[in-house]
């Protein structure tokens, strides 16, 4: 099989997965989900011209020369229905929300007016018709699409959601994911620490990859280098809609994985993408399952997750946006590169007039996990570069911790 591009192995990867089947949640256990079908608004809101402010419903006609001193004919409150038409030189003192009573035309808010007596009230500046009216139906209306298919459910979704009374709301279900690290080297997070050995960080580092997209998985240990052995544990992963598989993807004599899910069925697509780090990647399906061999080297593992992982689990979740936001930043030094391959280099961003400056986190050995984990993007360093020089704008996908930032760097 030949070496595929990340785009090309990424479409391929997206064509193979399918939509997850569908399934209705109470509102409050919808965040992150995506809705399946549109949402209409089942009322005008507001359901009639409500006032903006809590002040005084008048005719506008009436401001032609201010100061001038109105009649109060009533009090309305959000809730109340006004039972008095408004005439000239009469107003009603009326509250956030409620409804403009016939007759006026515009509401004046209580600042910019003075009471005179209990009846009387000194409008001080003129308004124009309309002003702070909310008008009926300016929210939303009755039939009217709110929110279309496919989109995420986020706060303010839910606040839509929750306006028009969908108390159960059809979303598409989380795919059932399994994790399955492979090495004889490795030690697991409850065996006693043995200098000899690797640590699996790669069946965590991966979990918390999957959490983060909402999704909890099933963490299915560490299968040794043994093609009995590792079958065993594939059997087993196969039963859910995705299994990763750490490790042993590449070509050394005791990389078992491939042969051993072929021999289980399962259709190999591609394997190794012209990319770094991360180029042994194996992915394949069965009817039920897409499996990712993943490369073991730590880093390798996770940003192939980003590229190839995240996107399939996003779109079987029904969500429309796969890919990590990017932004261009300022690159603060030089990059080598050796043409070939996409590279992902680990970097922080800095604020800075103007955006955004992009630094190496250090050290990009596939196996030194700090480098991901100091790391706030990706930069991508297209195949075709024989390098990449300081000050050159470069293109990084934001990672997980980018969403919030510091006081200093927040500017009205
Ligand atoms: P492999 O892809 O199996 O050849 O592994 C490549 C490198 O990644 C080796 O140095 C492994 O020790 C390391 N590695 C493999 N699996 C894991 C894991 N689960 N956690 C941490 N490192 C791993
Ligand atoms: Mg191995």
């Amino acid at each position: 099989m030949e070496y595929l591009s990340v785009s090309n192995a990424q479409k391929c990867i997206l064509e193979s997965v399918k939509f997850s089947d569908v399934e209705i949640v109470g509102l409050e256990k919808s965040l992150n989900r995506v809705l399946v079908r549109d949402v209409r608004a089942n009322r005008d809101l507001p359901p009639y011209d409500v006032s903006a402010m809590d002040g005084y419903a008048l005719r506008s006609a009436d401001l032609a020369k201010v100061p001038v001193t109105l009649e109060v004919i009533e009090d309305i409150k959000a809730g109340d229905m006004p039972t008095k038409i408004v005439q000239v030189g009469q107003c009603a003192r009326i509250m956030t929300g409620a409804p403009v009573p016939q007759g006026a035309d515009a509401v004046i808010r209580v600042e910019d007016t003075q009471a005179v007596s209990e009846n009387n009230v000194r409008i001080k500046f003129a308004v124009k018709a309309g002003n702070d009216i909310r008008s009926k139906g300016e929210g939303m209306c009755n039939g009217e699409v709110v929110l279309t298919a496919g989109t995420e459910i986020t706060p303010g979704v839910t606040g839509i959601l929750a306006t028009v009374k969908c108390a159960q709301v059809q979303v598409y279900c989380r795919p059932r994911v399994a994790i399955l690290s492979t090495g004889n080297e490795l030690e697991d997070m409850d065996d006693p620490v043995d200098p000899n050995k690797i640590p699996n960080s790669n069946s965590y580092a991966l979990m918390a990859q999957v959490q983060a997209l909402g999704i909890e998985p099933a963490l299915l240990g560490i299968a040794r280098d043994d093609p009995a052995e590792l079958t065993e544990y594939l059997q087993r992963g196969l039963k859910f809609d995705v299994l990763l598989v750490s490790g042993g993807t590449s070509v050394g004599v005791h990389d078992y994985v491939r042969p051993a899910i072929e021999a289980l069925g399962v259709q190999m697509k591609f394997w190794r993408v012209d990319m770094k780090p991360g180029h042994p990647l194996a992915f394949g399906i069965t009817t039920k399952t897409a499996v990712f061999g993943l490369p073991g080297n730590p880093v390798s593992s996770m940003v192939c997750f980003e590229q190839f992982v995240a996107p399939a689990l996003r779109h079987m979740m029904g969500h429309t946006r796969l890919y990590r936001r990017t932004i261009v930043a300022r690159l603060t030094h030089n990059i080598k590169h050796q043409p070939g391959r996409t590279e992902f280099v680990r970097v922080t961003l800095a604020k800075e007039e103007g955006g955004y400056a992009a630094t190496s986190t250090g050290p990009q050995g596939s196996g030194m996990l700090l480098s991901m984990a100091k790391a706030d993007g990706l930069m991508v360093v297209p195949a075709e570069k024989t390098g990449l020089n300081a000050s050159e704008q470069v293109v990084v996908q934001l990672l997980d911790g980018t969403v919030f930032q510091n006081a200093a760097d927040f500017k009205e």
